[in-house]
C-alpha cells in the first residue's frame, strides 16, 4: 500500500484533477490518497474567517467566489446534471448559510471550523470524479479518524485513538483507493481542528506510519526538493536523494519543502518519501530515506525571513550560563517562541527567533525586568549546509552579517 498526497496546486482546476486520475489509474497498488484544498482555497477561507469575525460586508461575496470556483471545477469534471454536483452545491450553500446563523466562539476554534472546509469539498470532488471514471474508491471523513488534542490551528495527534480508528477504516475491504483530507482532524468531543498550515504532508505521513505503507509519494508543482529556492537562487538544482536528517535540518532552517512535522512518523517506521513532479511524471524527483546519499552533497542554501536577533545582557555582568540560562529559556518556552539559533558568550546571550507578535513583545517586556536587551528586527537567517566558500559568498554578498555560527556541516548567519 502506498500513500499519495496531492497539494492544492495540483488540484487547482479540472485539468489538475484529470492529471491526478491519470497518475492514480497508472498505479496497480492499493492507495490512500490525501488531498489538500483546491488551489488557494485555504487562504480564501482565512479571509472568510476574518470577514466573518469582523462583520465585514465582503463575507457573502467571498463565500460566493469560493462556491462558484468549486462548482465550476466539479461540473467541468462531472457534468452539470451530476447528483454529486448537486450535493456539493448543497454543502457549499449550507456553509455560507451557517455563518449567518452561528454565534462566534473562540478565535482559533472558529478558524478551524471554517478553514477546514476546503479539504472536505476538494476530496468530495476528487473522489466523485475517480468513481465516475470507474475506479473502486471510497471517501473517508478524516475528522472521524484523526483524533487530536484541543490546540486549535496547531493540533497534535492522539496516537492511540487515531491508530485504532485509521486501521479500522482503511482496511481495503470495501475499496482499492481511499480518498481523504489532509490538514484536518477533530478533538475527542468532535470539535474540528487543523494541524498547522501546509499540514497535509503530515497527515500523509501519519497515515503511512499507522498503516505501515511501503512509501509516501508527494506530488508537487516542482521537480523535487531543490538545494535552494529557485526564485531566490536561479542556479538551484534538484536533489536526487536526501536523508531524513537532511530533510529535518532543511525544514528547520526554513526550507518550505515539506511540513516540518512530516519526517518523524516516516523515520520511525523507515518509510521512504518520494517527492515527485505532478506535471512531469518522467522526472526522477527526490527520495527522502534513512540512508545518506553516496558521494558529496551539493551545498544546500536556505533562507528564513522575519527574524529578530535579541541580545540579552545581565545587568550585573553575571554569567549568562547556569540559572540565568534556565530562566531565559523558561520565558521563551512559556510564550511558545520558535528559537532558531542561540549563541552564548561570557556575559551575553544572542537569540535569533521567528518574529511573531504579540509573543515577542511580551517576551521582551518580561526580559527587560532583569536584563538589558538589544535587538535587530527585520533580520534573515541564512543557512548553508555542506558549505563551500563560494556557496557562502553567493548568499551573503553585500549583506551585513550580524552573527555567524559554524558547525562541521553548516554555517548559519543572521543578516540584514
Ligand atoms: N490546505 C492547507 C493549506 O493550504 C493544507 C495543505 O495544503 O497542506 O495550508
Ligand atoms: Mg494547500
Amino acid at each position: 500500500m502506498k500513500v499519495f498526497k496531492f497539494g492544492g496546486a495540483s488540484v487547482r482546476d479540472g485539468a489538475g484533477i484529470r492529471n491526478l486520475y491519470d497518475i492514480i489509474a497508472g498505479e496497480n497498488d492499493r492507495l490512500t490518497v490525501v488531498v489538500s484544498a483546491l488551489g488557494k482555497t485555504t487562504n480564501a477561507l482565512e479571509e472568510v474567517h476574518r470577514a466573518w469575525r469582523s462583520g465585514d460586508s465582503s463575507l457573502q461575496s467571498e463565500c460566493k467566489a469560493i462556491a462558484d470556483y468549486h462548482l465550476e471545477v466539479a461540473s467541468g469534471l462531472l457534468g452539470d446534471n451530476s447528483h454529486d454536483v448537486a450535493s456539493l452545491a448543497g454543502m457549499l450553500s449550507s456553509f455560507s448559510g451557517s455563518l449567518t446563523e452561528r454565534k462566534q466562539g473562540e478565535f482559533d476554534h472558529d478558524y478551524d471550523m471554517i478553514v477546514s472546509m476546503g479539504e472536505i469539498w476538494s476530496t468530495f470532488i476528487v473522489e466523485a470524479y475517480l468513481r465516475s471514471m470507474g475506479l473502486k474508491t471510497r471517501w473517508h471523513d478524516i475528522r472521524k479518524l484523526f483524533v487530536t488534542d484541543e490546540r486549535h490551528r496547531e493540533a497534535g495527534i492522539l496516537w492511540d485513538e487515531t491508530s485504532a480508528a485509521v486501521k479500522g477504516a482503511f482496511d481495503f475491504h470495501d475499496a482499492d483507493i481511499y480518498v481523504t483530507q489532509g490538514f484536518i482532524g477533530a478533538t475527542l468531543s468532535g470539535e474540528v481542528t487543523t494541524l498547522g498550515r501546509e499540514g497535509s504532508d503530515y497527515t500523509a505521513a501519519v497515515i503511512a506510519n499507522i498503516l505501515d505503507a511501503e512509501r509516501v509519494v508527494v506530488w508537487k508543482d516542482v521537480p523535487g526538493i531543490m538545494n535552494a529556492d529557485p526564485k531566490w537562487l536561479p542556479s538551484a538544482v534538484t536533489l536526487a536523494h536526501i536523508s531524513y536528517n537532511e530533510a529535518v535540518e532543511m525544514t528547520f532552517s526554513g526550507a518550505k519543502v515539506i511540513h516540518p512535522k512530516t519526517i518523524k512518523p516516516l523515520h520511525n517506521k523507515k518509510i521512504p518519501m518520494h517527492v515527485r513532479s505532478f506535471a512531469d511524471r518522467t522526472a526522477p524527483g527526490t527520495v527522502i530515506s534513512e540512508e545518506a546519499p553516496l558521494g558529496k552533497m551539493e551545498p544546500v542554501l536556505v533562507k528564513k525571513e522575519g527574524q529578530i536577533l535579541i541580545s540579552i545582557l545581565p545587568r550585573d555582568l553575571s554569567f549568562v550560563m547556569g540559572e540565568n540560562l534556565a530562566a531565559l529559556f523558561h520565558i521563551l518556552a512559556c510564550q511558545g517562541i520558535k528559537v532558531n539559533l542561540v549563541q552564548a558568550g561570557a556575559v551575553s546571550i544572542n537569540i535569533c527567533a521567528d518574529h511573531e507578535e504579540p509573543k515577542i513583545g511580551k517576551v521582551l517586556e518580561e526580559l527587560r525586568k532583569d536584563y538589558t536587551i538589544l535587538y535587530n528586527d527585520g533580520a534573515e537567517m541564512l543557512t548553508v549546509r555542506h558549505f563551500t566558500p563560494e556557496a557562502v559568498d553567493a548568499v551573503t554578498g553585500g549583506r551585513e552579517v550580524l552573527l555567524s555560527q559554524t558547525t562541521r556541516n553548516s554555517v548559519r548567519m543572521v543578516v540584514r
